[in-house]
């Protein structure tokens, strides 16, 4: 049986089908939202849910935020200001909105 490819939220780390997840995608030192899911790049995915985004950009204590760990993870160097992360976040905000 042919079954949609999986994969894991970078959040939450829950498995789902691509339709269920939104796309970030590394172009060149930077973390984008690839709406289109069709960047060439090295894609990460996180839930289409808002409860789940909204927990990925919290801070907490030591103003730690989960996606920023997660990039700190890859050992890539990207830049991102709390301003982008805002922006990261408000966009995949809008795109679960409707
Ligand atoms: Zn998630």
């Amino acid at each position: 049986m042919l079954q949609e490819p999986e994969r894991t939220c970078i959040c939450c780390r829950s498995k789902k089908s691509k339709h269920n997840l939104l796309r970030l995608v590394i172009d060149k030192d930077r973390l984008v939202f690839d709406k289109e899911q069709k960047n060439n790049g090295r894609g990460y995915y996180i839930c289409k849910q808002s409860s789940c985004i909204k927990s990925c950009f919290e801070e907490k204590g030591k103003n730690t935020i989960r996606l920023k760990k997660f990039i700190k993870s890859l050992k890539i160097k990207i830049e991102i200001t709390t301003g982008q992360l805002r922006e990261l976040e408000e966009l995949l905000i809008e795109e679960v909105a409707d």
